[in-house]
């Protein structure tokens, strides 16, 4: 057996690599004379490709990161496995950071994976600590992770990621590795560029994952959205008369008001489901985070400020509630389904009121930055066109996945019946010609609501206040999500009271050891249903 071959099992426990491309990737950085791209869809088993290596290598491997958060999820993970890992950040209490640098700076430390942000990396104070590494040729390797952050083609731009590519061009012998998932070639392009890559050897896996099925429901054609999303959860985790317990999901919502309106009503309706979103207190949102982890609750209706770096291998469906800001974000999102390869759905409840809300917030986010700056730039114009390529996956009558292949500059897939259009393209068009229909008869009756300077319903327009607009994945970020309006507290209050209500339920209810309860044999739930319900 190889020296990686025995490292891979030693010390990650596994028999085999996940894929070619993984084992070529950790092959070539280990080879160490050039720069390394690795490309992979989520899940994939990006982070091996350095982890490894940096078990192998004499050095310390330093890896930039964009969230603390993200940062103690691998740490705790390599921890585990009693991998020598840590992170050096703010919330770092005094007496653990002395004890890393004396570690650090000692003659063999035995850490092997160092953890920052790139806030922490820039900093002044850790200057000296990178320094004192080169000089004694103690740092392997830079990895830099979610590297699609320096890119401002790409949806979670951070200007911070912009100054790693000055960090690299200072580390000339410490091989670099750049790890993203999924992304535009313009995209990859400018994250080489960037971070001053030196001839790259890249690691990409195809865009099409075969155990994903990606469908699109018109949501304003259903009778009643909530119980739709209802059966199909109930569906995707094959509770009821299956067999139970298998498996979580997501539903993203575009608002934090929204979020907390479907969680409420799930439970209402028996699935046992939490908000999360950057609105709510730490402590809460930790709470939803790891009971979800846990499976102590199935569904997790959240922002895009759930997710990145969330690493659990049976999420067997993740339904977007309302539309994504782009296809990138909406392959991304929807690509923390069906990790275990096993199958699973995506779906988005698409609603064109939806579409025009979104392509008024991006429109007038591209203004406003506009404004500021005083000229247009191309990526403004890109962040339209990504909107509308989203557009055209949910309006369009074609494959689904060959859509998102498309995108990513990927060959046509053999999607066989792994989206709605392939499996039934009549059934699409009926969709799509009904939404039509609606649409004209709905116009007029549409136009007697209130409406902003813009044409736009008052609610919308009054956007970033009430906050209708986006969250970004970073958490002390938002964009045009500001306070929650002032009857949050009682919602939640609202929420907290049916949903411990439920959980009562679930523990006296024979049999039902999973998150579900049975809606209809329980009457509180009717007493729940007739109080005043938040809205959507
Ligand atoms: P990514 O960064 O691409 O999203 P991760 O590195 O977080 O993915 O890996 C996803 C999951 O796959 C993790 O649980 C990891 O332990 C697992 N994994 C990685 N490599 C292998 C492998 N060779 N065999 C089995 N599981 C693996």
């Amino acid at each position: 057996m190889t020296a990686i071959k025995t490292a891979l099992k030693t010390h990650f426990g596994f028999e085999s690599f996940r894929s070619q491309k993984q084992e070529d990737a950790v092959k070539a950085v280990v080879k160490g004379d050039r720069d390394v791209f690795v490309c992979m869809p989520t899940g994939s088993g990006k982070s091996l490709c350095y982890q490894l290596p940096a078990m192998l290598a004499k050095g310390i491997t330093l890896v930039i990161s964009p969230l603390i958060a993200l940062i103690q999820d691998q740490v705790e993970h390599l921890r585990d496995l009693n991998i020598p890992a840590c992170s050096i950040n703010s919330k770092l209490p005094v007496e653990d950071r002395r004890l890393i640098m004396a570690d650090l700076e000692s003659e063999s430390p035995k850490l092997k994976l160092l953890y920052v942000t790139p806030e922490m990396v820039a900093s002044p104070g850790f200057k000296p600590c990178l320094t004192g590494l080169l000089s004694r040729s103690l740092l392997s390797y830079l990895a830099v992770d979610e590297a699609h952050c320096v890119s401002q083609w790409g949806h979670d731009f951070r200007p911070d990621y912009l100054k790693l590519g000055e960090l690299r061009s200072s580390l000339p012998g410490v091989p670099c590795i750049a790890l993203t998932a999924t992304a535009p070639q313009r995209v990859k392009d400018d994250i080489a560029k960037s971070l001053r890559l030196r001839l790259p050897l890249s690691f990409a896996t195809p865009v099409f994952r075969s155990n994903l099925h990606y469908d699109v429901v018109y949501r304003e054609l259903l009778e009643d959205p909530y119980r739709h999303l209802h059966t199909y959860i109930r569906e995707n985790l094959r509770l009821g008369d299956g067999p139970k317990g298998q498996g979580c999901g997501i539903v993203y919502c575009r608002t934090r008001e929204c979020c907390e309106t479907v969680a409420y009503q799930l439970t209402k309706l028996g699935v046992l489901a939490k908000p999360y979103h950057a609105g709510l207190k730490a402590v809460d949102r930790t709470e939803a985070q790891t009971d979800w982890m846990q499976g102590k609750v199935l569904v997790i209706v959240a922002t895009i400020s759930f997710g990145m770096g969330v690493d659990k291998a049976n999420v067997r469906f993740v339904a977007h509630w309302n539309v994504a800001k782009s296809l990138a974000s909406y392959y991304q999102e929807s690509g923390r389904a069906g990790r275990d390869g096993l199958p699973s759905s995506c779906r988005t409840y698409y609603s064109p009121r939806d579409k025009e809300q979104l392509n008024f917030l991006i429109r007038k986010e591209v203004a406003r930055k506009q404004a500021k700056r005083g000229s247009e730039k191309e990526q403004d114009k890109s962040s339209i066109k990504d909107f509308e390529a989203m557009v055209s996956f949910c309006e369009q009558e074609s494959c689904r996945h060959a859509t998102i292949s498309n995108f990513f500059g990927d060959q046509k897939p053999d999607c066989g019946s792994a989206c709605d259009y392939c499996q039934d393209p009549k059934a699409v068009r009926a969709q799509l010609e009904k939404a039509a229909t609606l649409s004209t008869k709905t116009g007029a009756a549409q136009s007697t609501q209130p409406r902003g300077p813009f044409g736009f319903d008052r609610d919308l327009y009054a956007g970033g206040r009430k906050g209708y607009g986006f969250e970004r994945h970073d958490e002390e970020e938002t964009w045009g999500s500001g306070d929650d309006d002032d009857g949050s507290e009682l919602r939640r209050k609202e929420f907290g009271d049916l949903f411990k209500k439920q959980m009562k339920l679930r523990k006296v209810s024979e049999g039902h050891k999973n998150s579900f309860v049975r809606p209809d044999d329980n009457c509180p739930l009717k007493e729940a249903s007739s109080q005043k319900i938040p809205r959507l």
